[in-house]
């Protein structure tokens, strides 16, 4: 299939609007979800028949020639068998026509990614976890989702609401002049738009292909180190050598008590119970709902607060250093994950990089196991062991006698200082460096020894030490650039 490439000048980005559907469209959208979910499981079930027919007929002994073929998942294969199918079968006879034929093709076009991204797994051609056989989303927890490609997708003049295939014209709940205006004027394209059903509440996402002038950051040539923890969300050092600390909002922690109090409403009243088919009483679904609009809001607040420090760093400097944490990893001990989880390291990260990108900046990455924490900012000793309890860093060689974090923040700073200079182009110059001391052989010895030590009482190991080594590293990656 043709691969889609924006015009040169633009960028393909998301609108995304809160809808306020009246009670006929709403049933209409949940139908039309039900439907992209229906077409998934049917798209499953149909490819992987053909995968037990054929393991049935080896155990009879039956030649490899004259198996059973297999059954193509790409789009157009599942399409065009679907459009045969749902006509007779009787999960889909007498109702299909209910729906936009967009539905079914959200659910196939899913399917078809599932199945090549476990083909694509399974053959080590795809980074990450494993990915397993697709499965059948149920009813009771598959998100709700539909994809609509073509057809009548339009923002309306009024900027109060949005028209979509077979739904209509829906309401939204917030104004859209913002795309509005840009469609008005011939710099905005809609590529698709997607309605989901999210905290509660239905929202429309437009993809847009948007004519984007570069974004003027304040001081270009200024580079940032930002240091994320949990004490405090974010230390930045900026090469000018200012130190600012934005505090952790601590949205999850701040709710808890609120939360502690509603949940235990919730338990002493009568919910529902699948093995025994005890449906929830009223007086259950009400306190329930009370409980999920506390975590809805948290989950907004996260939101909006990492949003507003993401613009505030990208808008400012023209370099901004990460370090590369292992955030999975950190997940796993059961004493840092709430906390990690709601600082939300991973999405800074990953907002800093596409909103440096738009601004025509660029984020660097520092090496996993860069010792930033451990260097001394000012003389480059490297301690070899600090502790995450110990808040100050104190130099063994020079009498630099600095905050933990604020040391990190400086040291990742001058690993884009020193990569930057030369060329101006980030990584050709890896090789200059800062030598990471040999940091991953030491760490590396490190870490298989902690690994025989089982079941180490709650001891938060940094990144750099968690991480077993996967593959071999040379010199000039340790810093990377994406
Ligand atoms: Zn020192």
């Amino acid at each position: 299939m043709k691969k889609f490439s924006t015009r040169p000048g633009f960028v393909v980005q998301a609108y995304r609007y809160a809808l306020d559907p009246n009670a006929a469209t709403e049933r209409k959208m949940f139908s039309h979800c039900g439907a992209a979910r229906a077409s998934f499981n049917w798209a499953v079930t149909w490819v992987e028949a053909s995968w037990w027919q054929r393991n049935a007929e080896e155990s009879y002994g039956i030649p490899e020639t004259e198996l059973t073929d297999w059954r193509p998942w790409s789009l157009p294969a599942l399409r065009k068998t679907f459009n045969e199918a749902k006509k007779t079968d009787p999960r889909f006879a007498g109702w299909w026509e209910e729906n936009s034929k967009e539905a079914y093709s959200t659910g196939l076009a899913n399917a078809a990614a599932a199945f090549d991204n476990y083909a694509k797994s399974k053959q080590g051609k795809r980074k990450g976890k494993r990915v397993g056989m697709p499965r059948r989303k149920s009813k009771h927890r598959a998100r709700l989702a539909c994809r609509f490609t073509t057809g009548t997708i339009r923002v309306e003049p009024d900027r109060r609401h949005v028209t979509l295939p077979r739904l209509g014209t829906i309401r939204a709940h917030e104004s859209t002049r913002k795309l509005e205006r840009r469609i008005g004027n011939g710099t905005a394209r809609i590529l698709s738009a997607t309605i989901r059903f999210e905290r509660g509440r239905w929202f429309v996402s437009f993809q847009v292909e948007v004519q984007r002038e570069l974004e003027r950051v304040a001081r270009p040539q200024a580079m940032v180190g930002v240091d994320l923890g949990v004490k405090v969300l974010a230390v930045m050092a900026d090469s000018l050598g200012e130190i600012r600390h934005i505090p952790n909002p601590k949205h999850y922690d701040t709710a808890l008590e609120v939360l502690k109090r509603l949940s235990r409403r919730v338990s002493r009243r009568r919910g529902p119970d699948r093995r025994t088919g005890q449906k929830p009483s009223q007086r259950w679904i009400k306190a329930n709902e009370q409980r999920n609009r506390v975590h809805h809001r948290v989950a907004h607040l996260r939101a909006d607060a990492l949003h507003k420090l993401t613009t505030t760093i990208t808008s400012e400097y023209g370099t901004v250093v990460v370090e590369d944490l292992n955030v999975a990893g950190m997940l796993r001990n059961r004493r840092l994950a709430r906390k990690i989880a709601d600082a939300g390291f991973g999405e800074i990260r990953r907002q800093l990089t596409y909103k440096t990108k738009r601004n025509g900046c660029r984020t660097v990455v520092a090496n996993r196991w860069y010792p930033s924490s451990k260097t001394c900012s000012d003389c480059g000793a490297v301690k070899a062991k600090l502790p995450l309890h110990v808040r100050v860093f104190d130099c063994d060689v020079c009498p630099l006698v600095m905050d933990r974090d604020e040391n990190a923040a400086r040291n990742l700073a001058a690993v884009a200082a020193a990569c930057m200079t030369g060329t101006g182009v980030a990584g050709d110059q890896g090789a200059q460096a800062p030598k990471p001391r040999g940091a991953d052989q030491k760490t590396r010895a490190t870490c298989l020894s902690r690994k025989a030590e089982a079941g180490r009482a709650g001891g938060t190991r940094l990144p750099h030490q968690r991480q077993k080594e996967t593959r071999d590293r040379t010199q000039t990656e340790a810093l990377s650039l994406w």
